[in-house]
């Protein structure tokens, strides 16, 4: 199913993200991920694409395995950064082939050893949204960043850039992790006055462990709010402590975005399907799959 139907006819869906495994020799492994994460019925799983704008091979392996073996709605994402466009095709190809039809379309991070950009390739995501959109019948979402995304000038370019990535065919928008949900609300208000009309999926990272937590810091400069490092700094020395106060932190803050009306929300899973198991049984009486 196309993610723009289901996202227009269920007020609430909650879904999941999935990486893929690196080398081939971990696919076994990777098998029982998707299957413990179907059983929990998410409304879609999106499997990402390498990882700091790297290319990957199991990437429609694993969108394959969610959708056409485990029955989930696969979302599989694509980067540009470091593919030319006869990849970028073949790619597309095995996801026809594969009966995948949604694409989250990113321009990925930019690898320091590139000569950005490739001649005559992609320079940013709106490029590899139009021309997904000219290749045929997928539907298409993007990446947006309710603290702007770090390389944008202000906030205000940033949104500017978005409507062209909407323009150019983007469906729906799933947001970066956030842990204030008023951060959010503030940049649906922005986007909502640009003329930026398409579904927010409000992307939601429950935190459980305290390595997690500085690699946010250090890669997306995410503002952690108070609450949130008061309960950091108290459960550090407590891994199980810590991960049970992530996973109510996460809850709550999605109780409070489908209280307010952002009834469309993503796990970002870091691949613990007990972790998304967790927070989908807190809310059972909520999300009625
Ligand atoms: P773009 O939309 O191209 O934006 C990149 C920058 O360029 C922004 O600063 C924007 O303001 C600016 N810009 C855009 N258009 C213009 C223009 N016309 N003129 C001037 N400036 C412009 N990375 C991976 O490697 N694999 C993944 O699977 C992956 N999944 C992700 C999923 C989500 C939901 C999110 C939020 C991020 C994901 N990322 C992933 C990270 C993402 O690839 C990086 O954040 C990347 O740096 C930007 O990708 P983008 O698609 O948002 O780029």
């Amino acid at each position: 199913m196309k993610i723009s139907e289901l996202l227009q006819t269920k007020e609430i869906t909650i879904s999941c993200e999935l990486f893929p495994p690196k080398k081939g020799s971990e696919l076994q492994k990777a098998h029982e991920l998707v299957q413990d994460m179907a059983k929990l019925k998410p409304a879609y799983i999106s499997v990402t694409y390498g990882a700091s704008g790297g290319i990957s091979e199991h990437t429609v392996d694993m969108a394959n395995e969610v959708q056409n073996v485990n029955g989930v709605t696969a979302l599989a994402h694509l980067t540009c950064a470091s593919s030319g466009r006869d990849k970028i095709h073949a790619v597309l190809g095995e996801l026809k082939e594969n009966k995948i039809e949604n694409i989250l379309a990113l321009r990925g991070d930019i690898p320091e050893d590139l000569d950005f950009p490739l001649q005559n390739q992609y320079r940013y995501a709106s490029e590899l949204v139009k021309e997904i959109k000219e290749f045929g019948d997928f539907c298409i979402g993007g990446a947006c960043y309710p603290e702007g995304h770090p390389e944008a000038d202000s906030i205000e370019a940033d949104i500017d850039h978005l409507k062209r990535k909407v323009e150019a065919g983007c469906e729906f928008l799933t947001t970066q992790m956030f842990f204030d949900n008023n951060i959010l609300y503030n940049f649906l208000y922005r986007a909502l006055k640009k003329g930026i009309q398409i579904p927010v999926i409000a992307g939601i990272m429950p935190v459980t462990n305290v390595n997690q937590i500085k690699r946010i810091i250090s890669l997306s400069g995410t503002i952690l709010p108070q609450r949130f490092r008061a309960i950091v700094e108290r459960f550090a020395d407590n891994p199980s402590a810590l991960k049970q106060a992530g996973i109510a932190y996460a809850t709550e803050q999605i109780i409070d975005l489908i209280a307010n009306g952002v009834g469309h929300v993503h796990i970002y899973t870091m691949n613990k399907p007990d972790v998304a198991g967790a927070i989908m049984k807190n809310l059972s009486e909520i999300y009625i799959v």
